[in-house]
């Protein structure tokens, strides 16, 4: 199926790695005009520029998600630009692994909460009123297994994760109250092949003796499925709540994660 968000125009965060540069690709392969933002000022560009070429539209601009200036700048672009927005793809995150809570600064604490939670919220609060103007819109908010379920060594990125996952279904139950045809949900990857995994702190919890943590070596023992999973399977889960597909669906969780939140992992 091709088009599956033909005319939709759509803001994704963090678009220039990983889960957010795959759902960029995909969205924009879809026919939706795409605008990716980070603070990733070197690949972002390159991701738009190898999308333009064959023929999807699609604009790069530079936004830190933690300032509220920013944001205010990059909803005035979008409103001049294109004059709507149908679809936002919240997904800027970080994740800090200490060994022990007792190793995590407040420094750290507070910039993992200002990315992966005052990112999103400011994300919510300039995005809606340019959904609204056109009738509806769908939010999806990058969330995480971490999300639903507790992780040694990760437990600030589990609180804000945990957060992101409520804030969802809140603002799913704030659009329907006033009935504005907004759609909220939360998407929840497990251990995804991404460049995430290279920038979380060597030592850190899991991750053995100060080795760095390598996705595909973990998802093997701890995945049902017995592998990790690449963006691009995100992708599609996040192109599904994007569409008109799934137009009945708001407040839920889409847990995309080789069945690791379903059970033990069976013998092999
Ligand atoms: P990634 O590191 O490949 O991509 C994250 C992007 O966010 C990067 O391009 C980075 O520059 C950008 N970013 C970081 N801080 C920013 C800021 N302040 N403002 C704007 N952009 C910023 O990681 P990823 O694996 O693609 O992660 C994407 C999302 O998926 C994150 O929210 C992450 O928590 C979530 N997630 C990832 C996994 C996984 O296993 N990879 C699992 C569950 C959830």
């Amino acid at each position: 199926m091709t088009g599956q968000v033909e005319g939709k125009v759509a803001l994704v965060t963090g678009g220039a790695s990983g889960i957010g540069e795959a759902v960029v690709e995909l969205l924009a392969k879809e026919g939706a005009t795409v605008i990716a933002t980070d603070v990733d000022e070197l690949r972002g560009p390159d991701v738009v520029a190898r999308l333009t070429k064959a023929g999807g539209k699609a604009i790069f601009l530079e936004q830190d998600v933690t300032s509220e200036e920013r944001w205010a700048e990059v909803a005035a672009e979008i409103a001049k630009r294109y004059g709507r927005l149908d679809v936002l793809v919240s997904n800027a995150g970080i994740g800090i692994a200490v060994p022990s809570i007792t190793d995590m600064t407040l420094a750290d604490w507070r910039k993992q909460n200002a990315i992966n939670l005052d990112g999103v919220f400011l994300s919510v609060k300039y995005s809606l009123p340019l959904m609204r103007k056109h009738g509806g819109g769908s939010i999806i908010m990058m969330s995480s297994l971490a999300g639903l379920r507790g992780a040694a060594g990760l437990a600030g990125y589990s609180a804000t994760k945990g957060g992101v996952r409520l804030f969802a279904k809140s603002i799913a139950m704030e659009c329907a109250a006033v009935g504005d045809g907004i759609r909220v949900n939360s998407v929840h990857p497990g251990i995804i092949d991404t460049p995430i995994w290279g920038k979380i702190p060597t030592g850190a919890a899991g991750a053995g003796q100060n080795a760095p943590i390598d996705p595909e070596e973990r998802a093997k023992m701890a995945t049902p499925l017995g592998r990790a999973g690449r963006a691009a399977e995100i992708a599609s889960g996040v192109l599904y709540l994007a569409s008109d597909a799934s137009r009945y669906v708001t407040g839920t969780e889409l847990v995309i994660d080789g069945g690791m939140n379903a059970g033990a992992v069976p013998r092999r």
